[in-house]
């Protein structure tokens, strides 16, 4: 009799550098190979649409490589506590294995299962895969976690190194008899009616193969000219791994180790800081998507939402060349550069004076690389409400952004070129209507 080991991937779908795998093919008995969707999602919300897509190619791409490999991939759809645990009795599983996820709810689910699997018997372990630090190890000299990324990022860059990537396994034994799995075409991820992947299509590949040859063309032809180039949205200076790091199809250890030895490296791995401050940020705050991280900020004077604005902003309408440009690429391609992200962001909350959390839930929705911590994290970090944010008075100016970073229209031209040219409203003015708003914040008490 065999007592099979359960490797329960969520956002790791890697074979490389995936400890809860290894440790499940260690065990030495066969192996399944388990991805549970949970459509109502224990995190802050359900998925959006483009994460649905990234998904269906990212669970394709890591079934076929198992498959290659001896091993093949359970699908099942439904609350992950539930079906973990039954996955566990139709195989007779002895032992489950996971790598750690981070978020408040998903933390309570990990944890019940453990201690329940443990109670019946089994063999459960978690590990570190998808932080380079767990946000536990570090602290200030007080005991505290950082509030500030410089001291955070100097924290982490004088702790011992992170630990070497795992090497890909080579062959895993599978079961004699798969248990049953659902198709993924059962999950209808990919949108139909209508299809509107096309752009997502074009711009990516998503899959373990495509991550490690990304991180590879980058450090090999664009890394040198990171520094200078990354704010410049025409100059495609940066890696693009976010959605790669999001699905945790390659993993921050690896990247960590293939860049920290290439000159110049420093400044392109502090994003990846930014990263783990974020995570860092979610584990000690799990209301990050839904509460002001700074509490005076629950008093800014937020006027009744005008729909039309936010659809304009959301449809690349505004009649501001770089936010429209932005918006744009981010509706075709799952994907928007930093420093637009940052513009786009402002101007929503700045110029719109509407709720950070609205610009949240569309980004979520659009985004390809949607992240339960970088993305709230990013919002309120713009919106002046977040750790360590951008002052709220210094608002982006759409127009000096997109002269001193798109000089010659590049990305303007780009994505805009048909867009409405007479604004919805009035820069100064807003800004003006912005400031007054937030002296209410520095009144509160
Ligand atoms: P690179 O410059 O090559 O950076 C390397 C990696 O570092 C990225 O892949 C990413 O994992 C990480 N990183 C870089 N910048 C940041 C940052 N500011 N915060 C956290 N991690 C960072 N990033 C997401 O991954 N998911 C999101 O949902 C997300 N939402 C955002 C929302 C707003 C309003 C803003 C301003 C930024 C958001 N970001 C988000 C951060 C950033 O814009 C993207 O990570 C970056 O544009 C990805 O491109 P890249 O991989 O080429 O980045």
């Amino acid at each position: 009799m065999t007592s099979p080991s359960i490797a329960w991937f969520r956002d790791d779908l890697r074979l490389a550098d995936n400890p809860a795998l290894r440790a499940a093919i260690d065990r030495g008995e066969p192996v399944i190979a388990l991805y549970v969707f949970d459509e109502e999602s224990p995190g802050i919300r359900a998925i959006g649409g483009a994460a649905r897509w990234w998904l269906h190619h990212s669970l394709a791409s890591l079934d076929e490589r198992l498959r290659d490999r001896g091993g093949a991939l359970v699908l099942r759809r439904g609350p992950a506590e539930r079906l973990v645990r039954e996955t566990v009795t139709e195989v007779g599983a002895g032992a489950v294995f996971w790598n750690r996820r981070y978020g408040g709810p998903e933390r309570e689910v990990d944890s019940a299962l453990k201690s329940s699997l443990r109670a019946d018997g089994l063999e459960v372990a978690s590990f570190a895969g998808s932080l380079l630090h767990e946000p536990w190890t570090v602290r200030t000299g007080g005991g505290t976690h950082y509030s500030v990324f410089t001291p955070f990022w100097r924290a982490c860059l004088a702790l011992p190194a992170p630990r070497s990537p795992l090497p890909e396994p080579r062959s895993i034994l599978g079961p004699t008899h798969m248990p049953p799995s659902d198709t993924l075409d059962d999950w209808n991820l990919l949108p139909t009616t209508p299809d509107w992947a096309e752009g997502l299509r074009e711009t990516w590949e998503p899959g373990e193969p495509a991550a490690r040859q990304r991180l590879k063309d980058f450090l090999e032809h664009d890394l040198p000219s990171y520094d200078r180039a990354r704010d410049e949205p025409s100059a495609g200076a940066t890696s693009l791994l976010s959605p790669h790091l999001r699905w945790g199809e390659i993993s921050p250890f690896t990247v960590w180790h293939e860049a920290v030895g290439v000159e110049g490296a420093g400044g392109f791995l502090s994003e990846v800081g930014w990263r783990e401050f974020a995570w860092h940020t979610l584990y000690h705050s799990p209301d990050l998507a839904s509460e002001n991280l700074r509490p005076e900020f629950d008093a800014f004077p937020w006027p009744p939402l005008n729909p039309a604005h936010l659809d304009a902003w959301q449809h690349g309408e505004t009649g501001v060349p770089l936010v429209d440009a932005g918006m744009r690429e981010l509706w075709r391609t799952g994907y928007m550069h930093n420093r637009v992200r940052m513009v786009v962001a402002s101007f929503l909350v700045k110029n719109l004076l509407i709720d950070w959390r609205l610009g949240e839930e569309w980004f979520w929705d659009t985004l390809v690389d949607a992240d339960e911590a970088n993305n709230p994290f990013n919002w309120q970090w713009v919106a002046g409400s977040g750790a360590d944010a951008a002052p709220y008075f210094r608002v982006f100016n759409p127009e000096l952004q997109a002269k001193k970073f798109d000089p010659q229209s590049l990305y303007i031209s780009r994505w805009a070129a048909d867009a409405p040219t007479e604004p919805i409203v009035d820069l100064g003015e807003t800004r003006k209507v912005a400031l007054a708003a937030y002296e209410q914040v520095k009144r509160a008490p």
